[in-house]
C-alpha cells in the first residue's frame, strides 16, 4: 500500500489532475480547488492510500502538478 498527499490549501486549480484521473480527483464548485475523492484529511493536508498498482499513474499526476503539492508515499 502506498499513500497520495495532496497539500490542498497550495493547490492552484489547474485541474491537471483531474484531467489525467478523474476517478482520484475532482474540482470542488466551492473553492476551485482539487479535492482528492475519499481521502482523510486535517488543516488541508489529504491522504488516500492506493494499491500498488495506482503508484505509477499517481507519480505522474504528482509530476504533473505545476505547484508540485502532491506526494506518493
Ligand atoms: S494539479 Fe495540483 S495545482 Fe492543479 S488542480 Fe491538481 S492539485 Fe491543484
Amino acid at each position: 500500500m502506498h499513500k497520495v498527499i495532496q497539500y490542498r490549501s497550495k493547490c492552484i486549480g489547474c485541474g491537471i489532475c483531474y484531467e489525467l484521473q478523474p476517478e482520484l480527483w475532482r474540482m470542488s464548485k466551492k473553492d476551485g480547488k482539487a479535492t482528492l475523492i475519499k481521502a482523510v484529511g486535517k488543516k488541508q493536508v489529504f491522504i488516500l492510500s492506493i494499491p500498488d498498482s495506482e503508484v505509477p499513474k499517481s507519480q505522474e499526476i504528482a509530476a504533473a502538478c505545476p505547484v508540485r503539492i502532491i506526494k506518493i508515499i
